[in-house]
């Protein structure tokens, strides 16, 4: 259905009062127009039964129905009825939502909600309504941190500080820093002091299994090269020829999820030309990136692109979702720790991926893995967030670390490059001994029984 087309009403006095009665009555006058984008049809879909809400972080934080999935679909609808102004307080109540898709894990009707921010976004991004950030943090998000090599040489300050004065270098000089770069310099690990290249190709260890080719990712290979070395090794020690095409670029995540739907569809072709088709899968060890990757289809629909994006996205597998599938050889090494796993959201909720990297962790001998409460809420990294919306990323940052820290464990798992660099952020202000680490980089330990990480024993099979 299409805008200007009679729709059914939805009388639902709940959620209407409790949304009019947040808004006050200058939004019930009407609003711009906005939603050509959206297929109308997804918005009945939500029966405003409120299930989801106890999913939500930013409602477990706040309580309050438009920072809820029901009251954002309810504003959403709203707009594009033209019933309620798109005025600043609508705007702030739908930047605050993370994009984690909780709500759609929750939702018994099958609403596809992400199918309704994410085109809303970007038109208001079209419209010139999205979120205003300062010059220099859209160059920074947009045009260098896409650039494997930019960020790379963007950070070079950053590692000689970090070698010369440590990691807590920028602290002195806190006060005097915008809060935006304050943020980004507390959420950066480590650096590493070499830039890892990837050989284009790599032999399987033994008989060969599989035909992979592995994608790398823009910041996650910068902040995490060892992620991505883990990842190589251990196909290769799983009996997979591994490829790394090199002329592979940024996936278009931040800025698909930032409504820049235009620049993300170039990434995205781009990357639909460098990889090869005639592998078994396309692997992908970073939630956010995985969850795009799978949604080429869609990225690129309406493009000359649209069907080589649907074949690309076909073959893309999560590192976990495709070790599992191959029978994974367990490893020789053992872990004797207790260690525990947080779900990335673009894991668990766009992916519905769970069960695979607690199946391959509970591979690893001696490794105790203990659950985790709220496992599944946003820690509050999603993208871009912990920059746009501080004040509510580490209000969840902190509420994940408690839950954390009451686990008594000493490792903590994650697949994704935001949660990996949020949690080690809160969880190293009180904790800083536990290890934070992607599952590959235990895997891979246990297959090598190399230990890279001071404090983390490894016991030797007889
Ligand atoms: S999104 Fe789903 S769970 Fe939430 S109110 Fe609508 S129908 Fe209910
Ligand atoms: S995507 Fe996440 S933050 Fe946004 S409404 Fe759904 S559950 Fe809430």
């Amino acid at each position: 259905m299409s805008l200007g087309q009679s729709r059914s009403v939805v009388s639902l006095p709940t959620v209407e009062n409790a949304v009019a009665g947040q808004l006050g009555p200058s939004a019930r006058t009407p609003g711009q127009r906005i939603g050509r984008g959206i297929d109308y049809e997804l918005f009945l879909d939500c029966v405003h039964c409120g299930l989801c809400t106890a999913a939500c972080p930013t409602f477990l934080e706040l309580g309050t129905e438009m920072d809820s999935p029901r009251g954002r679909i309810y504003l959403m609808r709203g707009v594009v009825d033209g019933r309620i102004p798109l005025d600043d307080q609508v705007r702030h109540h739908l930047a605050l939502c993370l994009d984690c898709r909780a709500c759609e894990s929750a939702c018994p009707s099958g609403v596809q909600y992400g199918r309704l921010i994410e085109p809303f976004r970007a038109e208001l991004q079209e419209f010139g309504l999205g979120e205003r950030w300062p010059r220099w943090l859209q160059a920074l998000l947009f045009q260098v941190f896409p650039r494997r090599r930019w960020t790379w040489w963007s950070l070079y300050p950053v590692r000689f500080f970090q070698r010369v004065f440590g990691l807590d270098w920028w602290k002195p000089l806190a006060g005097m820093l915008p809060n935006t770069l304050r943020n980004m310099l507390a959420v950066l690990p480590p650096l590493a002091q070499r830039y890892y290249r990837p050989p284009a190709w790599s032999p399987p260890h033994g008989p060969r299994r599989a035909r992979v080719a592995v994608f790398l990712g823009c910041v996650h290979h910068v902040l995490f090269p060892q992620v991505n070395e883990a990842t190589v090794r251990l196909l290769q020690f799983q009996g997979c020829e591994v490829l790394v095409p090199q002329r592979q670029v940024c996936c278009g995540a931040l800025h698909y999820h930032a409504g820049h739907l235009r620049a993300a569809q170039q990434l995205a072709q781009r990357n639909v030309e460098a990889f090869p088709l005639d592998v078994d899968a396309i692997i992908v060890n970073i939630a956010g990136c995985g969850s795009t990757l799978k949604d080429y289809g869609h990225v690129l629909a309406g493009t000359p692109c649209a069907e080589q994006g649907q074949a690309f996205a076909a073959k893309v597998r999560d590192v976990h979702e495709f070790l599992v599938s191959l029978d994974f050889y367990p490893p020789g090494f053992g872990l004797p720790i207790q260690a525990t796993y947080h779900d990335a959201c673009h894991l668990c909720h766009a992916q519905q991926i769970r069960q695979q990297p607690r199946q391959l962790l509970q591979q690893i001998q001696e490794l105790k893995l203990v659950p985790l409460s709220e496992s599944e809420v946003c820690c509050g990294a999603a993208g871009s967030y912990n920059l746009t919306q501080p004040e509510m990323a580490e209000r969840l940052g902190r509420r994940k670390v408690e839950q954390i820290l009451q686990t008594g464990a000493q490792a903590v798992f994650t697949a994704n490059t935001g949660c990996l660099l949020q949690i080690r952020r809160y969880l190293h202000e009180q904790a800083p001994h536990i290890w934070v680490a992607h599952p590959v980089e235990a895997l891979w330990v246990a297959c090598n029984g190399h230990v890279p990480y001071r404090g983390i024993p490894v016991s030797v099979p007889d």
